[in-house]
């Protein structure tokens, strides 16, 4: 296939570009790098089924010739990059989903969007499973994301109504690996970054909030196994191994082995208090659960860090 893929100098985008060219397809790939990494991409440089297009999305933009799929993941996605870039990140969203849809239209592709478990807010509902509405703050910090991504998914699944597309949704939860940015803010890279200086590690609030750490060689398994599925409703990705994030300190403390002192942070605003997939429709529909150890995911994050400095 000939597939357009959309942040695909992000963390998980470079990795579903590797992941395509590596199973035999053609990628094209867009970026406009407000938080994708242009490194990311060096090592594709010269290979000939893999074409670059620096663009933002959000502004009219074309793709010559046949395209059979388009993978649409780009926008801000942590934290501290949608706070900074809370405009951009509801403008991707938006403008940016309606030109991607457009294109499979266009072309009759089949499409697939990143969503996310931020749709669920700070969800009542625990574990998180697709069909609950979710609990989001229209207005707080964090809605320039969680509503940026609930229109994505509403626009969606309007497109395939309304057109025909032939849409996926998957709501991906948190992911970690290489590629991502040291100092992005998110959990996985703060805590290794501070352990490998030295440095305490910051726990927001008291610790006790939830969060459960998808490797990222299995979320694009499952992002591509969701893409071949005649499934158009919204599906779960992640890893349904939940722990508190003192619980997850305490784990870097004892693998990186130089047991960095812990301590608290105010949390941030609306920052959801638990937090895990229920991720029985992925392994019914799609066959699919992770299957790489937090131990074993780290020490790879952790090379890759290491081989940064
Ligand atoms: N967190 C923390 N210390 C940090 C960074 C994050 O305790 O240095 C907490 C954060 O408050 C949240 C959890 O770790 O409860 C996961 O945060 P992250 O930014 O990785 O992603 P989120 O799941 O909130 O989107």
């Amino acid at each position: 296939m000939r597939i357009v893929v959309s942040g695909a100098a992000g963390f998980i985008g470079s990795h579903m570009c590797d992941r395509l060219l590596g199973d035999g397809h053609s990628v094209v790939a867009l970026d406009n790098f407000l938080t994708g990494n242009r490194r990311n991409l060096d090592r594709l440089e010269g290979e000939p089924r893999f074409r670059f297009i620096e663009r933002d999305i959000t502004q009219p933009f074309s793709v010559e010739g046949l395209v059979d799929g388009v993978v649409h993941m780009a926008s801000p996605a942590s934290p501290k990059d949608y706070l900074e870039h809370p405009i951009e990140t509801l403008d991707v969203g938006s403008m940016g989903t309606r030109r991607m849809l457009e294109l499979a239209r266009e072309k009759r592709a089949r499409y697939l969007v990143t969503s996310t478990s931020e749709c669920y807010g700070d969800p009542l509902v625990h574990p998180q499973v697709e069909t609950y509405w979710g609990n989001v703050n229209p207005v707080g910090p964090r809605s320039c994301y969680d509503e940026s991504k609930r229109f994505t998914e509403a626009l969606t699944m309007a497109y395939h109504r309304k057109h025909g597309v032939r849409t996926n949704i998957a709501r991906i939860f948190n992911t970690y690996g290489p590629r991502m940015k040291l100092d992005d803010g998110r959990v996985v890279p703060a805590f290794l970054d501070q352990a490998l200086r030295g440095q305490p590690l910051t726990v927001f609030g008291d610790g006790s909030q939830t969060r459960s750490f998808c490797y990222v060689s299995d979320m694009v398994e499952g992002l591509c196994r969701l893409m071949l599925s005649q499934e158009r409703y919204p599906v779960n990705l992640g890893n349904p191994s939940e722990m508190t994030i003192l619980e997850f300190a305490e784990r870097i403390r004892r693998m990186t082995g130089c047991q960095p002192e812990i301590v608290f942070q105010p949390l941030p605003e609306d920052d959801p208090k638990q937090r895990c997939p229920d991720i029985g429709k992925a392994r019914s529909l799609l066959g699919w659960e992770p299957r790489v150890p937090l131990e074993e995911g780290l020490r790879l994050t952790v090379e890759y860090f290491r081989g940064l400095q």
